[in-house]
């Protein structure tokens, strides 16, 4: 065929709007694998009981989900906050959940998994910088987070109540070696900025602590005075704070997206592999002297990582922590979503 000449500007390019919600051109290809040129590339906002909110070039759309996606979903396939899903304009309907690239999961009270956020690149480890923080639980919330694939970041807040974070910080320092580690006042706007280079625009950021750390200033602070023209769905008390209702993906100034999640309180591993490997990189690296490769730290002979604590350089408690997240996630491994 002859004739019309292509521009380039005619190629096909990722719409800005897409882009601006993280679209990647493996997802292009994994929508266009699926050979329906009627159905909408969109990102799940929120998820409420087979409803679904939902962003995409032309903005925000409400859909439900097919009945064929509810039954031949395993565990941890629904969609929730973060996927990326082919959608039937008319009626909205939820036809495929794309490959998701990380997830943000936990085991669930229950013991099942639970997938709490899809596609997400850092997780914000928050906890606030007082006495209530403790290295244990601050490496099982480092595990979860890095466990589906994405980035853990640990954020202490408050650092304003603290006249010499420095005696806090020498008992943090040994559990997030390899962890990146940001201090922040978010009632001060204090260091907020360490935090840009997580934010980039198109970029997913999940926050995961506890209730009462500072999880909602925080977002405030992030929004700062343009929350109230970039939040696509708000949902805000009456003094018009932004407060955290269910799990959403909101938009930031800087053009990342956030999603904002409830606190929990101590969430279980899932799986052992990259949590473990993520929150334990000091105890990974002397394994690797251990004289069996398959060594469980203890009581094989020529174990590294007990030499190490003989030897006074590996603290008792973190092969301690260790051990008993190891042992959360055991026989998980099988299960059919791992
Ligand atoms: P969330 O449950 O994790 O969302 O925590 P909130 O953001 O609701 O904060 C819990 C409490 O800590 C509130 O009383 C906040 O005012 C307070 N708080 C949050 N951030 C800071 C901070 O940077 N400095 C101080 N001093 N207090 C803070
Ligand atoms: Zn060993």
């Amino acid at each position: 065929m002859h004739g019309r000449a292509v521009s380039y500007e005619a190629l096909p390019a990722v719409p800005p709007a897409l882009a601006a919600l993280g679209w990647a051109p493996q997802l292009a290809s994994a929508l266009e694998a699926l050979g329906d040129g009627e159905l909408l590339p969109m990102r799940v906002q929120a998820a409420d009981r087979g409803s679904y909110e939902l962003l995409g070039a032309d903005g925000p759309m409400t859909a439900a989900l097919a009945g064929r996606v509810r039954h031949d979903a395993g565990p941890g396939e629904l969609p929730v906050v973060g996927d990326w899903v082919a959608v039937e304009p008319s009626p909205p309907t939820i036809r495929h959940v794309l490959e998701r690239r990380t997830v943000l999961r936990r085991a669930a009270p229950t013991g099942a998994l639970q997938v709490l956020a899809a596609n997400v690149d850092v997780v914000f480890v928050v906890s606030s910088l007082n006495r209530d923080l403790d290295a244990r639980r601050l490496e099982q919330f480092v595990a979860v987070a890095a466990d589906g694939g994405a980035q853990p970041v640990v954020v202490l807040t408050k650092s304003d109540l603290l006249a010499d974070p420095s005696a806090m910080l020498a008992q943090v320092r040994p559990v997030t070696r390899g962890v990146p580690l940001v201090i922040v006042s978010a009632q001060r706007g204090e260091g907020l900025e360490e935090l840009a280079p997580w934010l980039t625009p198109g970029s997913t950021a999940a926050l995961l602590g506890a209730s009462g750390v500072g999880k909602s200033t925080l977002v405030n602070a992030l929004l700062g005075e343009e929350r109230q023209t970039t939040a696509p769905i708000k949902r805000t008390s009456d003094q018009g704070r932004h407060t955290t209702v269910r799990r959403e993906l909101i938009v930031l100034p800087s053009g990342a997206l956030l999603v904002d999640a409830p606190g929990l309180r101590l969430p279980e591993l899932w799986a052992p592999e990259q949590g473990l490997a993520a929150a334990f990189a000091d105890l990974d690296a002397l394994a690797e002297d251990c004289r069996f490769s398959d060594c469980a730290h203890r009581s094989e002979p020529g174990c590294a990582v007990r030499a190490a604590i003989d030897a006074g350089e590996l603290d008792p408690g973190r092969l301690a922590g260790f051990l008993e997240l190891e042992e959360q996630t055991a026989g998980r491994t099988q299960r059919p979503w791992a």
